[in-house]
């Protein structure tokens, strides 16, 4: 056992701008004056430095950003299809990526090095990511050595990790995934890891299990969560030796509280709802769902459903708005009043924008993201194994 339960915990909140831990995906100062929100110039100011920035610039926007940034994006998309869209576009020295830390970092890794990706605001980390610090995922393996069970184990990380992470993955023989192509990811390191064999999935418990139980009709007391901040996870070496998927045990704190409640709730009050969710959802949740998918899958089942169609969709909130917007012939509804916006995606907002853009025109370069070569090629190799699992483009 490698850690201690005296020790502080490695993950002190940092009040989101402040702070300047650039190894995480905490928050961390904004070096520049922004302009002031209630600018009325700031549509124009936006579009006037991208107009003068030309093919020089390329702008990402995540299907969870607001829609005030959404206007200005090149492309939309999810983590991956946004860093893959990101390469395809070697010939743009600025990309700039309105998303969080770990997709800017991703973005970083798959572009060339002549290419600077761009985080409007780094105070835009990821709650879930936090949740697997680097040395606590080392400490990790060490307990599963420890146990004997490391090497019959696979690491499978989801795209929503830092940089770090996904390196730790590519030097233990893993694969990064995403919600999309959890179910490929894991049924090729369970083949991997052989006869009683085990996947380490990181950092986030509801897509490990869900993906374990509902796709490849696991058990779920084939599953354990490792708390790292317990000795051996707080789990006895039988229960780690009798275990298929060891749980990291990190979650997202927008999809983690959609709740069986609001789902039993939506089933009363509309009659014929789809309660259509994504994977990072509760069990509980995704098992009372009609349908299950990725944002990607979660908006291509929307946009292909008949006319008059009731979904009640438990995903971030600005992309249910967004669906509700673009598709009026459905009546499309936010599936839990009490679940908010994904906090630090908005922190990406006009003002952050502007001055990322207005910096670029006066040939300053704010906030790039630069991810450590040794921890890049060591992702790449992660990256590189998902693109590479059988039969797996990019599946939504
Ligand atoms: S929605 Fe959840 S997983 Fe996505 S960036 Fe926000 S906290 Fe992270």
């Amino acid at each position: 056992m490698t850690q201690s339960d005296s020790r502080p915990s490695p993950l002190p909140l940092l009040v989101l701008g402040r702070g300047t831990d650039l190894h995480t995906e905490r928050g961390v100062e904004c070096p520049g004056d922004l302009p002031a929100p209630s600018d009325p110039g700031l549509v124009e100011r936006a579009r006037a430095a991208k107009a003068a920035l030309g093919d020089q610039v390329f702008v990402l926007g995540h299907h969870y950003q607001r829609d005030e940034v959404i206007e200005f994006a090149d492309v939309t998309g999810d983590s991956f299809k946004l860093a893959k869209d990101a390469a395809a576009r070697p010939d743009a020295p600025y990309i700039v990526f309105c998303g969080v830390h770990f997709m800017a970092e991703s973005a970083d890794i798959l572009t060339s090095d002549e290419q600077t990706v761009i985080l409007p605001d780094l105070a835009a980390g990821c709650s879930m990511a936090d949740m697997a610090a680097i040395r606590q995922v080392e400490d990790a393996w060490d307990d599963l050595v420890e146990a004997g069970v490391a090497d019959r184990t696979i690491p499978v990380t989801y795209m929503n990790s830092s940089a770090a992470i996904k390196a730790f993955t590519g030097r233990h023989g893993g694969t990064i995934c995403t919600s999309s192509n959890a179910r490929t990811a894991l049924t090729w390191a369970l083949d991997q890891a052989g006869e009683g064999g085990k996947v380490l999935f990181l950092p986030d418990q509801h897509l490990g299990r869900n993906t374990y139980v509902r796709d490849l009709g696991g058990e779920l007391d084939g599953c354990v969560v490792f708390d790292p901040h317990k000795p051996m996870g707080g789990l006895t070496r039988q229960e780690l030796e009798d275990a298929t998927m060891i749980l990291w045990r990190g979650h997202c704190s927008v999809h983690g509280r959609f709740s069986l409640a609001a789902v039993e709730q939506a089933r009363r009050e509309i009659p014929d709802v789809k309660v259509i969710v994504h994977p990072e959802c509760q069990h509980e949740v995704v098992e009372a769902a009609d349908e299950v998918g990725s944002t990607e899958k979660i908006i291509k089942t929307i946009a292909a459903a008949p006319a008059g169609t009731k979904w009640v969709v438990g995903t971030e909130l600005n992309l249910v708005r967004r669906l509700a917007a673009q598709f009026p012939e459905q009546q499309i509804s936010f599936l839990e009043k009490n679940v908010c916006y994904c906090s630090t995606m908005n922190r990406i907002d006009l003002p952050h924008l502007v001055w990322t853009l207005e910096s670029l025109v006066a040939g300053r370069v704010v906030n790039p993201i630069r991810v450590d070569p040794d921890v890049a090629h060591h992702a790449r190799v992660a990256l590189d194994q998902m693109l590479a699992l059988p039969g797996e483009t990019h599946r939504d």
